[in-house]
């Protein structure tokens, strides 16, 4: 056991359940660190039961939940923002040891979770009706907004801390319970945020975390009829089955699944500002994010300089333990996950991609794969045609705008994109005609807990953050009041 905290209580191994710990369980799930293979800690896993009670005390405590008043809700998120802020530095040191993302971008990450408990704390608040002109003079049309009911989320080990708080977040503020299923290879986030939960006066089954196996506690989950809502963020494979057990219960969903972000840079583009966000977008936590860039698409007249200062600025990158100083790249979270990055790279230079930059494991430990340019890539390839999650920028040339958005919209995907230009009116014809959810413009990073995320097509469905985001929580009731004669 590896880990050394200024809180040790925040390193918890078991589920939370009812407000209760529950330390011994059905079975026992090790999580490891992806830079060295040590094992941090052994957590006790829980089975359907296990989460069937979750579901029931969550059930139980929307009774009270719901009638507390938004403001007090909202003081409650806020003091769970504050503690998330004030344990910062032991969450990102949880986090980078599980996951294996550097430091910096766990502490980044955490700030990032919080500002949406502090975001929807605010809008708990805004959760207005309406009073619709009616059609009679003795009667009255009214709008209420309530809470859906118990939440079930189910969430990846990518962003261990962030896509929890984004659902748990306006859960609560809407007045909804939630019952969270963190990726097993990330729970000790998940049930540190749970801790600090529960400091922050969120009351006992309010928020329930269950760790163990998805076969066990997904099905738990959506045959439910006392869940009414599951929001899951993972891969689209998962959640089209999701999405299909969710049917026979009719609940509502939200889906955050897979990307394939297409980077495109226009001839009259800033070629500096293009590398730097290229950069950024591909490379952060190490190729693993659902909006990194996946496929960079370079006008043919300035492809081989835009290469070769990507390919300068990649060589660049410090890979390391994430834990340790000055390192920019961590390890992949697995070593299946750098087995599918590998055939990825071998089906598309077998096809006839070339390699530019790294394009093999390294030999820092079996988790890690070198940052790789590729070039000379066809929309046929492998790598064009899926999500890479891994340190891979495959390169593309177009000719002109048509040609480029046609190739950036050749996907089943459609959750982020960029592009880099200065031309105002293209600036608005290739935002438009982009088939996204989202599009950074001049930009490679763009997420925050005011805008809406999320995508359309096999990305997805519903927006997390922004004032939208409330609304996938809430119903909303009409009400007719009649016999008002004057
Ligand atoms: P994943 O394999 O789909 O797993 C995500 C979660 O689903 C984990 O908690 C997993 O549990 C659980 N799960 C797997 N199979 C399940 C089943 N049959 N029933 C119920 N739960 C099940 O995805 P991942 O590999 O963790 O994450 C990477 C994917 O997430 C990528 O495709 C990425 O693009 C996507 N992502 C999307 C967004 C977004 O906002 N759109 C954000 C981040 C990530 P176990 O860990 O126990 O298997």
């Amino acid at each position: 056991m590896t880990l050394t905290l200024s809180d040790s209580e925040l390193l918890r191994k078991g589920s939370y359940i009812a407000g209760a710990w529950r330390e011994q369980g059905v079975g026992v799930l090790a999580v490891a660190n992806p830079a060295n293979g040590n094992v941090i800690a052994e957590v006790a896993t829980v089975d359907r039961a296990g989460t069937e009670a979750a579901i029931a005390a969550a059930h139980d405590a929307m009774t009270s939940w719901r009638e507390v008043p938004a403001k007090v809700r909202a003081q409650v998120l806020r003091r769970w923002f504050d503690l998330m802020m004030a344990h910062q530095e032991d969450l990102a040191v949880i986090m980078t040891t599980e996951q294996g993302k550097t430091l910096a971008e766990s502490r980044g990450e955490v700030a990032y979770g919080a500002s949406f408990m502090e975001w929807f704390g605010e809008q708990a608040k805004r959760i207005d009706g309406d009073v619709i002109p009616a059609p009679s003079a003795d009667k009255r049309v009214i709008c209420i907004k309530q809470p859906i009911g118990v939440v079930a989320a189910i969430t990846p080990w990518n962003f261990p801390n962030a896509m929890i708080a984004r659902k748990a977040a306006p859960a609560l503020a809407a007045g909804c319970t939630i019952v969270i299923k963190p990726a097993s290879e990330t729970p000790l986030s998940a049930l540190a945020m749970a801790e600090l939960a529960e400091r922050a006066g969120v009351p006992a089954g309010v928020v329930n975390v269950v760790v163990g196996s998805s076969s066990e506690i997904g099905p738990a989950l959506t045959d439910s009829p006392l869940v009414r809502k599951l929001t899951f963020t993972g891969s689209t494979e998962v959640g089209r089955r999701l999405e299909q057990a969710c049917s026979v219960t009719l609940k509502r969903t939200s889906m955050e699944l897979g990307g394939n972000a297409p980077f495109i840079v226009f001839e009259d583009a800033d070629l500096d500002a293009a590398v730097q966000g290229a950069v950024v977008s591909k490379y952060r936590n190490s190729g693993q994010t659902c909006v990194c860039t996946n496929r960079i698409l370079v006008q043919d007249s300035i492809h081989d300089e835009f290469v070769s200062r990507l390919v300068a600025a990649t060589a660049e990158l410090k890979m390391g333990n994430g834990l340790d100083e000055g390192v920019q790249q961590g390890p992949l979270v697995n070593v299946g996950a750098v087995g599918d990055v590998e055939q990825l790279v071998q089906r598309s230079t077998e096809a006839g991609a070339h390699i530019a930059l790294g394009g093999a494991r390294s030999d820092l430990g079996p988790c890690y794969y070198q940052p790789t340019v590729l070039t000379g890539v066809t929309p046929d390839m492998a790598v064009f045609r899926n999500e890479i999650f891994g340190p891979v920028a495959p390169v593309t040339a177009f000719r002109d705008e048509a040609e480029a958005i046609a190739l950036a919209n050749d996907t089943e995907f459609g959750l982020a994109s960029y592009f880099y230009t200065r031309d105002i009116g293209r600036v608005w014809r290739v935002a438009e005609a982009l088939d996204y959810g989202m599009v950074g413009i001049n930009e490679g990073i763009i997420s925050n807990e005011m805008a809406p995320f999320g995508g359309v097509k096999a990305s997805g469905s519903g927006r997390e953050g922004s004032k939208y985001g409330i609304d996938d929580y809430l119903e909303i009731k009409y009400i007719l009041m009649g016999g008002l004669d004057r």
